[in-house]
């Protein structure tokens, strides 16, 4: 279970009014600024759930349908329509806030942005593991 509203919690402090931030939408579940520190590109900006929780898969289902709609509307309100939406969970997958949040990332051109490298993963049999996660779903095939 997640700790509601963490006191060093750098967007819990947001979601308190205890840090200033250029906020750009707000909804019962969640809130939407820029990325004025760490910005990528122009129009680079965080979504996150009001709610305390540490990864996505913790957060609550009313703020992450929200956020998805909140980045929908921003990237039609930047009029960007090639951009990246990224989301890490835990330290070795590049999370360095540990409050669930979404970025969306505006790629205005090849050099701005989100830079990654394609071509990494490797060939493997993902049957076992679908099967698993279809076990876990509750869900037969
Ligand atoms: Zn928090």
């Amino acid at each position: 279970m997640s700790i509601p509203f963490p006191a060093d919690c750098l967007l819990c402090r947001i979601v308190r009014g205890e840090l200033a931030v250029e906020r750009i939408v707000e909804t019962g579940h969640a809130i939407g600024f820029m990325n004025e520190r760490e910005a990528l590109s122009r129009g680079h900006s965080v979504f996150f759930p009001k709610r305390h929780a540490p990864s996505l898969h913790e957060a609550d289902d009313a703020a992450l349908a929200e956020i998805l709609v909140l980045v929908k509307k921003v990237a039609r309100a930047l009029g960007v329509e090639t951009y990246n939406v990224l989301q890490n969970n835990g330290a070795i997958a590049g999370q360095t806030v540990f409050h669930a949040h979404v970025h969306l990332i505006p790629k205005w051109s090849e050099s701005e942005g989100l830079v990654y490298e394609r071509g990494r993963g490797r060939q493997m049999d993902q049957k076992e593991t679908a099967e698993r996660i279809r076990a876990g779903l509750g869900r037969s095939r």
